[in-house]
């Protein structure tokens, strides 16, 4: 017989409402001295869909699925190791110990560094490929959705999208052979600099915005101007997109978010949208002008 152990769902509702309030906290006074549409309230539409994806996303995935899938991943990966091994292919797994080892011993910082370009690099071929799949998109576009963005449009994410990114991520710690704490670090920079990328303020980073993800950079990758659809992929470093060509960014804000893809409204219905059978909507363009970008290189 089970009983429900209170300590711990206590614990989980404890870093939901924390995470929360330590979010409103620091982005809806920025939202409100320096905001980019001074007009959008904070109790938009969508708030409540967002704040259950912010539940779901930051402790559901986070904690107990990207967990299993890493614990699984490495037992698979070591097996599979020790399979190519003994059919007299060892060399996979010698370069990759030596590779660890390198790795581990490198200052805690440059650890930091690598894992900060590593973890960007594959969250910019996923987040690129994701643009142009079809089956990538429907589950992307629930992100691309909200058409008032703010901080908390920042954790709008299908949650089968958000096992794919976060487990990637969790994965190539482990295989790099980096310290499992640098997962920790990363994550405590996504929880500040995501909702900053979204929220709805005006603030600019200057010359440092080709550095490090500011809202400028990212509010352009949310626009619905045709200029700027696949652009601007990069999760941390814009200067990714510099580098693949993908850099966009505008004479004046953009201030005009969304697709015309028939996302629903509710939480529940969002979760089924990418099993809903396919409307040709803007999303479609945004393939055809992938496409035709990407012919014309
Ligand atoms: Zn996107
Ligand atoms: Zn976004």
């Amino acid at each position: 017989m089970y009983e429900i152990d209170y300590r711990a769902l206590g614990y989980f509702v404890g870093i939901f409402l924390g995470g929360l309030l330590r979010g409103a906290i620091i982005f809806i006074p920025l939202e409100r001295f320096l905001p980019l549409k001074r007009e959008q309230k904070v109790f938009r539409s969508g708030l409540l869909t967002d704040i259950v994806h912010f539940g779901v996303n930051t402790i559901v995935i986070q904690y107990f699925i990207v967990q299993a899938v890493l614990v699984a991943s490495s037992y698979w990966f070591a097996k599979l190791l020790s399979l190519l091994a003994g059919i007299g292919f060892p060399y996979l797994g010698i370069s990759l110990h030596f590779l660890q080892n390198f790795v581990s011993k490198q200052h805690y910082l440059v650890q930091f560094f690598i894992a900060l370009v590593i973890g960007d690099l594959i969250f910019y071929t996923y987040h690129r490929a994701a643009h142009n799949n079809k089956y990538l998109w429907k589950l992307h576009a629930i992100h691309h959705s909200t058409v008032e963005l703010d901080w908390l449009a920042a954790y709008r994410f299908h949650p089968v999208e958000q096992m794919i990114t976060q487990s990637l991520n969790a994965i190539a710690i482990s295989i790099l052979g980096l310290d499992p704490s640098q997962s920790l670090l990363l994550g405590l920079l996504s929880s500040t600099a995501d909702p900053l990328a979204h929220a709805n303020t005006k603030l600019r980073f200057g010359p440092l915005k080709w550095v490090f993800i500011n809202p400028e950079f990212h509010h352009w990758h949310h626009s619905t101007e045709r200029q700027a659809f696949n652009k601007n992929f990069a999760g941390r470093l814009p200067v990714l997109d510099l580098i693949f060509g993908t850099a966009y960014l505008g004479p004046a804000p953009a201030t005009s978010f969304g697709i015309e893809d028939p996302v629903p409204t509710s939480y529940l219905k969002q979760l089924f949208y990418p099993l809903m059978k396919r409307q040709r909507k803007v999303s479609d363009e945004v393939m055809v002008a992938s496409t035709e970008s990407v012919s014309s290189k």
